[in-house]
């Protein structure tokens, strides 16, 4: 189990004792920086000018600097404030290793100002990271190419010279030299174009001069040159908002500015800060190795976070356009204008940006219930949690490669919940209000973690570090338990216990609840709401020690231990309260709902629960309106469906036909004009998909195969979500002639969602013949290198062929490793989490062993949820198959 480390522990107090942190002696004030790539030559050179002050005299500049070579390099040194004098020549030397470059005079700099000048040349690699290429096919066939920046976490050293720490803000002053028929931006506006000549073959070339920034961290800074198209801005409060794409897809980008101008005024005002940038594009980039980049006032995107059409989109998938623009424009405060020391704070940077996405799109569309929807997010951040193999939300980053293992499920999904939960113990207002304090006192600066709670516990005078630290300095989660009081009056007993899954192939044989007394121990907002005939009351308090009683109002016939189920933890009821709750589904919220799915299903694999009585939990939801919930039902019904075969399978089907049919009768079969909203339509689709393929209802086959062939006639004939549910069930149960029909519609395909979901669908075949066929395009050309690792990834999940995938993946390492994104590897290889079989599981274990990859610590949890899933097989297959039987 991770240790907890004390906070204190967390920050090396002083950064000369981290060798992997740059020496202080000269700091950058401001970079006046000039770039010229060469798109054909996947070259560029560089120059820059930097304004450094001297802070301990030395003959000696240390600076950061990769796969680059610096060809001259001098220093002026200011007198009397005046710059001048002979410059001093630098001998330069550069560690690959340390990604340091070393000037060297042959005199001191002494105390003061200086400024440094130099010359450098690099490629523009096809690595997604630095300074890259991108490429893409225009409308006229021809391939086109643009280079463009990712410099987070530390790659803008592959860039430009600098001190590429997230402390040494600066302000920019970027200059780009390029042919003049290309599109060119930076971080801030442009301010003049000069003619510089020609290049080779003629064109005409200039150089771009954009506004300087604030003063801010490398790892924001941006610059995209090619043959892109700009929209007209829009006017945001003054400051122009843009969508910037590769030519020819202008007409996707309405729904981008409408969300974007959205996010920018309610950030505007949620923060109490005016837009710290001088204007915003919102650039679609298409080779992209993340979903989107916060660069300050030039974020970038993969093409599907930006380029949408609505009227052909399913709502999950208009929703992950406005999750992400959000989440990136929250940045620019959270992120931008305040910035962590040290990478160490990267998840506070995260999980608040990915809060506050919920809260923007929330805002935009009060109809799509936001933060009900975010449960299935906390389901994936407890999911990896319940492991072993978990880590504490933050802990001690001495490199920054240590800082990459921190973009997980923990940052983003378990640091928003941990957020969640201490903004509605604390309250919307006055968490808001100590928010708004934090990021007046820090702006332009940069802060520790433990800063926010400081300015959090000033707000409210609630005791926010202690609890937030336990939470973030420890890995795993509690459960509670929930039991009747020992005492005479009417009371209950809550006590917490570290929850685990069962067989994670660790010698541990059982899971639930561990730990006991000296186990560790949250600080826990717990809500306990009591219902009675007449009146509902919630009780809120801090479960600090292990255990606590409350008294219990009278006449009390429910009792609900996480109200509003904004708690990031399991409530394990004895089965008297249970049932009580079971009865009263009618007094819950539809996210209060969800939870007590989710923790029925976290139960079994817990091994607490058998998976019988999950099916008979599940089927007291028949009265159920809500998606989520039916998600999160159908979600654990699909884990059982694999377990069982033949008879007791086709007994499950008929359960699950059973459970679904009433709920689609009342949908019925086709959109509602006038009645559905667009959580009814996805549920339309997901019951549609369920009945058909969980169910074996030959009807719901039938009806998805007739939305299947209009859809693939005309995309806009038939609705987003039931066309998304008609490809799920036709390629599941497809043959050779709709795989090449599919593959047709996605080479054709413009559209980055319909693109998108066609793809994704390939994975889904169960006739091995056609899931062979997916598997040999992944790695064909026809697949972008930033969308193949997710398809292996589904592959390996495919309900019959992951034996078949596993395989093919295992031939072709070398390949994908060399080929595709570093940060996507252990993504692709997460689908080894529903291999069931023993037998594939060993070969896992042992493939992986011999084949380490540098996220080592998110590839054993990858491997112990493995085992978890193997273990349900195990001790449940027989179990369910005789209970279906009886
Ligand atoms: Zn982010």
């Amino acid at each position: 189990m991770p240790e907890l480390i004390p906070s204190s522990e967390i920050v090396t107090p002083d950064p000369s004792a981290n060798p992997h942190r740059l020496p202080r002696a000269v700091v950058p004030r401001r970079y006046d920086l000039t770039l010229e790539p060469d798109l054909e030559a996947a070259s560029f050179a560089g120059s820059e000018t930097v304004a450094v002050e001297v802070l301990t005299e030395t003959n000696e500049v240390v600076l950061n600097a990769v796969e680059m070579e610096i060809e001259e390099a001098t220093a002026e040194i200011a007198a009397d404030g005046q710059t001048g004098g002979e410059p001093l020549l630098a001998n330069v030397t550069l560690d690959h290793d340390a990604e340091r470059a070393t000037l060297t005079f042959d005199r001191p700099l002494p105390v003061g100002e200086a400024t440094l000048h130099l010359r450098f040349r690099g490629v523009l690699n096809d690595k997604l990271r630095g300074f890259y290429r991108s490429t893409f096919i225009d409308g006229n066939g021809v391939e086109r190419v643009l280079a463009t920046t990712q410099m987070e976490a530390t790659d803008a050293r592959r860039a430009f010279p600098c001190w590429d720490e997230p402390d040494a803000k600066a302000v920019f002053g970027v200059t780009v030299v390029v042919p003049d028929d290309l599109l060119a931006i930076s971080n801030a506006a442009e301010l003049e174009r000069v003619p510089v000549g020609e290049t080779p073959d003629g064109r005409k070339k200039v150089a771009i001069r954009f506004a300087d920034t604030m003063p801010m961290s490398t790892y924001l800074v941006a610059f995209v040159v090619g043959p892109l198209a700009a929209t007209d801005p829009v006017d945001v409060d003054g400051k122009p908002l843009r969508v910037v794409c590769p030519v020819g897809k202008e007409h996707l980008a309405s729904y981008a500015l409408e969300v974007g101008a959205f996010a920018l005024r309610y950030f505007s005002d949620w923060f109490g800060i005016v837009y710290p940038g001088d204007k915003l594009d919102l650039v679609a980039i298409p080779d992209f190795a993340f979903g989107a980049m916060e660069n300050l006032g030039c974020v970038t995107f993969r093409e599907r976070y930006v380029l949408v059409d609505p009227a052909t989109s399913t709502q999950a998938e208009l929703q992950a356009v406005v999750d992400v623009i959000a989440h990136e424009i929250a940045h620019m405060w959270f992120g931008d204008l305040v910035t962590m020391k040290w990478w160490n704070g990267i998840w506070l940077n995260e999980a608040f940006a990915t809060f506050m996405e919920m809260t923007c799109t929330d805002a935009f569309r009060p109809d799509w219930r936001r933060w009900v929807d975010f449960g299935l997010s906390r389901t994936a951040a407890f999911d990896t949690d319940a492991l072993e193999a978990t880590r504490p939300i933050e802990y001690r980053v001495v490199s920054p490669a240590d800082a990459d293992g921190m973009f997980d499920v923990l940052t983003y999904e378990k640091g928003a919940s941990v957020v969640r939960m201490l903004e509605q113990h604390l309250g919307p207002d006055r968490f808001r209000d100590g928010i708004r304090r934090y990021m007046a006192r820090h702006q332009y600066g940069n802060t520790e973690t433990s800063d926010l709670w400081d300015a959090l516990e000033a707000e409210t005078g609630e005791p926010v570090r202690r609890i937030a630290e336990s939470w973030i300095f420890q890995g795993g989660f509690p459960e509670i338990s929930v039991e009747e009081g020992s005492g005479d009056t009417p009371a209950l007993r809550l006590a917490q216990r570290r929850f685990r899954y069962a067989g994670n192939g660790n010698g541990t044989a059982s899971g639930g609840a561990v730990g006991g007394r000296d186990g560790p121990r949250w600080s826990v907002p717990v809500a306990v709401e009591s219902g009675s005939e007449a009146t509902v009351t919630v009780d809120r308090l801090l479960l600090d020690a292990e255990a606590l009683e409350v008294e219990r109002p009278p006449g009390t016939s429910w009792v609900n231990a996480n109200a509003g189920a904004h708690g990031f933890y399991r409530v394990r009821y004895v089965e008297a309260l249970l049932t009580a709750l079971l009865d009263h589904l009618g007094e819950l919220t539809p996210l209060e709902r969800y939870t007590l799915v989710d923790d029925a299903w976290a139960s079994v694999l817990a091994a607490a629960t058998p998976a019988p009585s999950f099916v008979e939990t599940v089927e007291r939801f028949v009265d159920e309106t809500d998606l989520s919930v039916w998600e999160r039902i159908v979600g654990g019904l699909g884990q059982l469906e694999r377990l069982v075969e033949g008879d007791a399978g086709q007994r499950l089907h008929t359960r699950v036909a059973t459970l679904v049919g009433p709920a689609r009768a009342r949908l019925g079969p086709d959109v509602r004009a006038e009645v559905d909203d667009d959580r009814t339509r996805s549920l339309r689709g997901l019951l549609l998909q369920t009945a058909a393929l969980l169910g074996d209802d030959g009807a719901a086959r039938e009806r998805s195969a007739e939305l299947l062939d209009a859809y693939l006639r005309d995309t806009t004939a038939v609705d987003p979500s039931l066309a998304m549910a008609a490809l799920v069930v036709s390629a599941t149960l497809g043959d050779e002639a709709l795989h090449d029909r599919l593959v047709e519609r996605f080479r054709a395909s413009e559209n980055p969602q319909d693109r998108e979901r066609l793809l994704l669908t390939l994975s889904r075949f169960r006739d091995p013949a056609c899931l062979q066929r997916t598997l040999d395009m992944a790695l064909s050309g026809t697949v972008r290198t930033q969308d193949a690792p997710y398809l292996l990834r589904e592959t390996l999940t495919n309900r019959d062929n992951g034996a078949a995938a596993f395989a093919f993946i295992t031939d072709r390492w070398s390949e994908i490793t060399e080929r595709f994104p570093a940060n996507s590897i252990p993504r692709l290889v997460s689908g080894v989490r529903a291999v069931r079989d023993r037998a594939l599981a060993e070969r896992v274990v042992a493939f992986l062993a011999d084949h380490p990859i540098p996220q080592a610590q998110q590839v054993r949890q990858h491997v112990e949820r493995m085992w978890v899933t193997v273990a349900l097989a195990e001790r449940e297959s027989e179990r369910l198959a005789a209970y279906l039987g009886s």
